[in-house]
């Protein structure tokens, strides 16, 4: 019955979706420049924390001596299923030898936060996607959440700084509230046409995407806030999707369009490129359409992509380090934030990761939290009760001096070096050796920009061919199913 209704408000919302794509997708045609926009790059500079809207890179670096971007971002609550389809998209490697890396803008129902921890201990990001996974978010559906991956994931306030919408559904109003909130960026626009296919940028000026709805009348100005365009593809009938393109059409169809879009950043401005994915539909669940072959597209698109020269698949967060301050793709490889690096321990720790190399991550040290909606495991104190959007963290169910405490990590201190059962950080200012194991593995691909693997400027890819048409409502659907289990 719940979910039931869920489909049922979400064929509402999906209705009025189609609605506004066919309305996009007509601007299309005669889109141009947003005339309200106007912001002057002599003022405007990275070393004030400001960009302008450009579809050019910042800072008058040349395209081709650019890194290309790829950014693969997860949507929704982190389970066990939907964890591992992300790991599977994730396994190709950066030109320096690292694993790349994605971005999970997480629901608070239904996510297991160890799972939350694991993901950032691995180097990924983990973002904000609101507490109930509601549009046009209250400020509380969006602080609450970020208290919670704080609280039982473990993660560092300052290291949550992304934010997107749910169903992308966001107002100005949302935007302030992200910049009063300290998030260093918001994900929730997008770029749908040449006109407004920009690399990110800071809203000291307003937004330049989306003006379609209004979003860039006068008024709404965030100096240091960005905004990351989701970047479209182009199916087709040139009607922008812009999630889960996979369910639009055939393996083989998105892949030609996934690649036609891609080549005209590559080829152009160096745009970032974007695959934006809910993985429950990547994800098996009994009764339900075996996924292979769309995960099949999928993963050989991302293999071609990471096989093109100066190909680096990132977090938004290692993107914003990089906006922030940009360096040439020969320099790459150098940039602390590209370094893949996990702490040697004495013995296995709540932390996310496998210290013992037992093959097991966190052996025997996780709580169980059982409250309905919302059971998970944590290395930290589960809640006295169930959390909600007015109380994202009860008090804890056990107090400190007692049998079974763990004690929350310090500011001083990043979780993957936290021990919250010992009450030690293994490396912090006082440390006298942090040890690290370098992960990055040999790769035939050159870190001095010259990539060996493809010197082409488009890419080929052959496919399984494939079945599944569907639209972006049948996306919308399956976001709030997956929600709803
Ligand atoms: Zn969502």
């Amino acid at each position: 019955m719940k979910v039931l209704s869920s489909i049922l408000s979400t064929a509402i919302i999906c209705a009025s979706t189609s609605f506004v794509y066919a309305q996009e997708g007509t601007t299309t045609q005669t889109a141009s420049a947003p005339s309200s926009y106007s912001c002057d790059p002599a003022t405007c500079k990275p070393s004030n924390n400001c960009l302008c809207a450009s579809s050019n890179p910042p800072n008058g670096l040349d395209p081709k001596e650019t890194p290309q971007f790829v950014v693969i971002t997860f949507d929704d609550s982190v389970q066990d299923a939907l964890y591992g389809t992300a790991q599977q998209m994730l396994n190709v490697t950066n030109p320096n030898g690292c694993k790349a890396k994605g971005t999970w803008y997480v629901s608070m129902q239904y996510t297991d936060f160890s799972l939350v921890q694991q993901w950032y201990a691995q180097g990924n990001e983990i973002a904000d996607h609101t507490f109930t996974h509601v549009g046009t978010p209250s400020a509380q559906e969006i602080s609450s959440a970020k208290s919670m991956l704080h609280e039982y994931g473990g993660i560092p306030l300052n290291k949550i700084q992304g934010f997107r919408a749910p169903f992308l559904n966001y107002t100005a109003e949302t935007l302030k509230q992200l910049s009063q909130q300290q998030f260093s960026y918001d994900s929730s626009s997008s770029a749908s046409s040449e006109s407004d296919l920009f690399w990110p940028y800071t809203l000291d000026y307003g937004m330049a995407n989306d003006c379609w709805t209004g979003i860039c009348n006068p008024g709404l100005k965030l100096p240091g806030f960005w905004e990351f365009p989701m970047y479209a593809v182009m199916n087709n009938a040139s009607v922008p999707q812009l999630m889960d393109v996979y369910l639009s059409g055939s393996p083989e169809d998105v892949t030609k369009w996934s690649l036609d879009a891609f080549n005209k950043h590559y080829n152009g401005g160096r745009q970032p490129f974007g695959i934006y994915v809910h993985p429950t539909h990547l994800s098996s669940y009994p009764g339900l359409p075996d996924p292979k072959p769309l995960m099949d597209g999928v993963i050989n698109l991302i293999k071609n992509l990471s096989e093109t020269k100066d190909v680096w698949v990132v977090s938004n967060q290692q993107l914003l380090a990089w906006m922030k301050n940009p360096v040439k793709a020969s320099e790459m490889a150098n940039q602390p934030y590209m370094k893949c690096e996990k702490p040697v321990l004495p013995s296995e720790i709540c932390n996310g990761l496998d210290d013992n190399n037992s093959g097991g991550i966190d052996d025997s040290l996780l709580n169980n939290c059982n409250f309905g909606t919302s059971n998970f495991k944590t290395c930290f104190n589960c809640p006295s009760g169930a959390p909600s959007v007015s109380s994202p963290t009860p008090g804890s169910s056990t107090q400190n001096g007692t049998a079974g405490y763990r004690y929350p990590v310090p500011a001083s201190c990043d979780p993957t070096w936290w021990d919250p059962i010992g009450n030690k950080c293994f490396c912090d200012a006082s440390a006298t050796n942090c040890n690290y194991k370098n992960m990055a593995v040999a790769t035939n691909k050159t870190t001095n920009g010259n990539g060996t693997t493809s010197d082409a400027t488009s890419v080929m890819t052959t496919l399984p061919l494939g079945q599944i048409i569907a639209s972006m409502c049948v996306a919308l659907l399956w976001e709030t199913f997956s929600y709803s289990r």
